[in-house]
């Protein structure tokens, strides 16, 4: 009875809950290095701003975000009817593809993208085009090949999604590499720049984007408080993009898709530039441990412009990911993005990359390169 496009979807796999773990395998002190999320937590005067509008929650939102699109705008240096909110910026993604796809027409994107790409196209009745992946031999390993992205785009393609960086590759794209791309695209295809992680590219790897919209009425890009800002279980991110093109997502958009919480939490934060650059100084200094604590395993840790590594373990991932739950210790396995040898795992406080690296030491002097199944 299920829609075209919803009767193959098969349903997106979070990062194990903390909850789950310690009610499933009855360990305490867990850490979860599994979905991307700041391990400093939110940012102090968020949460000053949640308390002061407990009272209001009888109301509905601000179904304008009208307070912290000017904010916005005004930190972006664009006009506030160029931000498009979002109940995170996974659900900026799905009104993109619902706003300009229709069955029949085509959306694409690389092989190991951010998987709710294909889903949120699959879910129009569109049809995903896949690229394929840089190869593993070259920079940038399994990340996009804009050449490949090109190639899929045909009469059909309305939307072209890439993630600068991506998840769960941790790869990224030059500016200039970018600009002509979507320069070489016809002006009919939307192209979505997905930067959930950009406050975490260094300052002169992160394409200015935004002052390319001027000439570009074509892009899209999206962001998110979930990372940097600390503030995933709250629900926020955005778009910004040609004001005609916002005017478009707003009709797709539910009324009240941003709560009253996450709007003020969200406003508060833009002004938590310490908690930013802290954020920023531990994620790089953590980045430069994992790496090397990894490789010393024997892994295949490739550089990251992300709070993650995808980490190669050249042997059965899903076992070493089992071994590490038993130990408390929730990371993510790949095998739902084809690369069951893989591991993405998130940047963590400096104690808990220490924690990690000591136990998977264990494991390796234990088990061998191949930690052994699980007896159930
Ligand atoms: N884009 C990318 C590349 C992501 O990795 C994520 C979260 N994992 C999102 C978008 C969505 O994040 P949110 O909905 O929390 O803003």
């Amino acid at each position: 009875m299920a829609a075209r496009g919803v009767r193959a979807l098969q349903p997106y796999i979070p990062g194990k809950p903390i909850a789950d773990l310690e009610r499933e395998y009855g360990v305490k002190d867990t850490i979860k290095l599994a979905s991307n999320e700041n391990p400093l937590g939110p940012p102090q005067p968020s949460l000053e701003a949640i308390r002061a509008v407990l009272p209001d929650l009888a109301l509905y939102p601000d179904g304008n975000g009208f307070d912290l699109k000017h904010s916005l705008a005004n930190r972006l240096q664009v006009s506030p009817g160029q931000i498009t909110l979002g109940n995170g910026s996974n659900d900026v993604l799905s009104i993109i593809a619902e706003t300009f796809l229709s069955p029949g027409e085509e959306a694409a994107y690389s092989e190991y993208a951010f998987a709710i790409y294909s889903l949120a196209v699959q879910a129009t009745g569109a049809t995903g085009r896949m690229a394929p992946a840089n190869r593993v031999d070259l920079p940038h390993p399994l990340g996009h090949s804009l050449k490949n992205l090109r190639a899929q785009v045909g009469d059909q393609t309305r939307l072209v999604f890439i993630a600068n960086p991506n998840n769960p590759t941790g790869t990224w794209l030059s500016a200039t590499e970018l600009h002509q791309f979507i320069v070489s695209l016809p002006p009919t295809v939307i192209v979505v720049v997905d930067e959930a992680y950009y406050e975490y590219m260094p300052a002169v790897d992160r394409p200015d984007t935004l002052s390319w919209l001027h000439d570009l009425p074509n892009l899209i890009v999206c962001r998110t408080f979930s990372k940097i800002y600390g503030l995933a279980g709250l629900r926020i991110g955005y778009a910004v993009s040609h004001p005609a093109v916002a005017e478009l997502l707003n009709r797709v958009r539910q009324p009240f898709n941003v709560n009253t919480l996450a709007q003020v939490a969200a406003l508060a934060a833009l002004n938590a530039k310490d908690h930013v650059l802290k954020s920023q100084e531990m994620n790089q200094r953590g980045l430069l441990r994992l790496r090397t604590g990894l490789t010393s395993l024997g892994w295949s840790v490739p550089p990251s412009a992300g709070n993650f590594v995808l980490a190669d373990t050249g042997g059965r991932a899903e076992r070493w990911y089992e071994a590490l739950l038993r130990r408390g210790i929730i990371v993510r396995p790949m095998s739902g993005y084809g690369l069951p040898h893989h591991l993405r795992i998130t940047v963590g406080l400096p104690q808990q990359i220490d924690r990690l690296l000591l136990v998977l030491r264990e494991l390796r002097a234990h088990d061998g390169p191949d930690p052994e199944p699980v007896q159930q």
